[in-house]
């Protein structure tokens, strides 16, 4: 391996990043792309997506911007095909897209139910699903963003809560299902991470949550983003099927 190879350790691969227009998805996708891999990042709209593109753009040779709602199982099949073709095949899929509609269990309605469902684990099948043919041509890798909440349950996110369990569920699955095909597929569960979703914290449930992590900071979209691009890369070939929660200790 030359020292460029070591610097660029994804040059030549292909990315696909759900939820690339902000946060941890962002990030995710502005990492694989300064390791050398060109890049779709995929968001609500094609304009939610665009600088995110751009950004990448300046640190790869290809970059996209993609517009889908990843529940709409259909129309994921159509984005992630004109995907490969632009990019010229795929060896990386990050299924981050994310959303939380958060309530106590007996207020919760059928609606917020499903439509966190639908978003964050049915969204995840669907690009799993659609992109498995050409995964499997490259011996790719899978990276499902779960959640710390989906390993320990949190009042108030029966339904977040439960999609991010399903997420584990599905990667083991799935790891199983395509390893003879030399597919790797793995989650990460991160705990508190500095983003818009959780930017809705105020001062006092922010100090509160500070107690109960033992590294006693919130964590850093860089921080989930070097993992992923660690878990896609050379070093990351023979780990599939695991759950690696960065929390900052909050698990324990
Ligand atoms: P965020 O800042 O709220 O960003 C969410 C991303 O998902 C955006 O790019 C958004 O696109 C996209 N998205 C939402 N619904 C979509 C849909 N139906 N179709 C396509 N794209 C959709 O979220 P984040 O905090 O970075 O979280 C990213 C992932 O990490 C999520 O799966 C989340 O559950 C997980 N996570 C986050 C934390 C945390 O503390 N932040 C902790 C554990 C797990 P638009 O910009 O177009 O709306």
């Amino acid at each position: 391996m030359t020292s460029s190879d070591s610097q660029r350790p994804l040059e030549g691969q292909a990315a696909l990043v759900t939820g690339a227009s902000r946060g941890i998805g962002r990030a995710i996708a502005l990492a694989l792309a300064g390791q050398g891999a060109r890049v779709a990042c995929v968001a609500t709209s094609v304009q939610s997506a665009e600088s995110a593109a751009a950004e990448c753009a300046a640190l790869t040779d290809g970059a996209l911007a993609l517009g889908v709602d990843v529940a709409d199982g259909a129309a994921v099949k159509v984005l992630v095909k004109d995907a490969v073709q632009q990019l010229g095949g795929l060896n990386i899929l990050v299924n981050n897209a994310g959303i939380t509609q958060d309530g106590l269990l007996l207020r919760m309605s059928e609606e917020d139910f499903d439509q966190v469902i639908g978003v964050n684990l049915k969204g995840t099948f669907n690009f799993i699903q659609a992109a498995a043919r050409p995964l499997m041509k490259s011996a790719g890798r899978i990276i499902n963003i779960s959640s710390v909440v989906g390993v320990t349950g949190n009042a108030g996110q029966a339904n977040y809560a439960a999609s991010k369990a399903g997420v584990i569920g599905l990667t083991r699955s799935v790891a199983k299902e395509l390893a003879g095909r030399k597919v790797t597929c793995n989650a990460i569960a991160p705990g508190f991470i500095e983003t818009d979703m959780t930017a809705a914290l105020n001062e006092d449930q922010r100090s509160d949550l500070l107690k109960g992590i033992p590294l006693a900071r919130i964590g850093d979209s860089s921080e989930i983003a070097a993992l992923t691009a660690f878990l896609a890369g050379p070093a990351g070939g023979y780990i599939t099927g695991q759950t690696l929660v960065v929390d900052g200790g909050l698990s324990l």
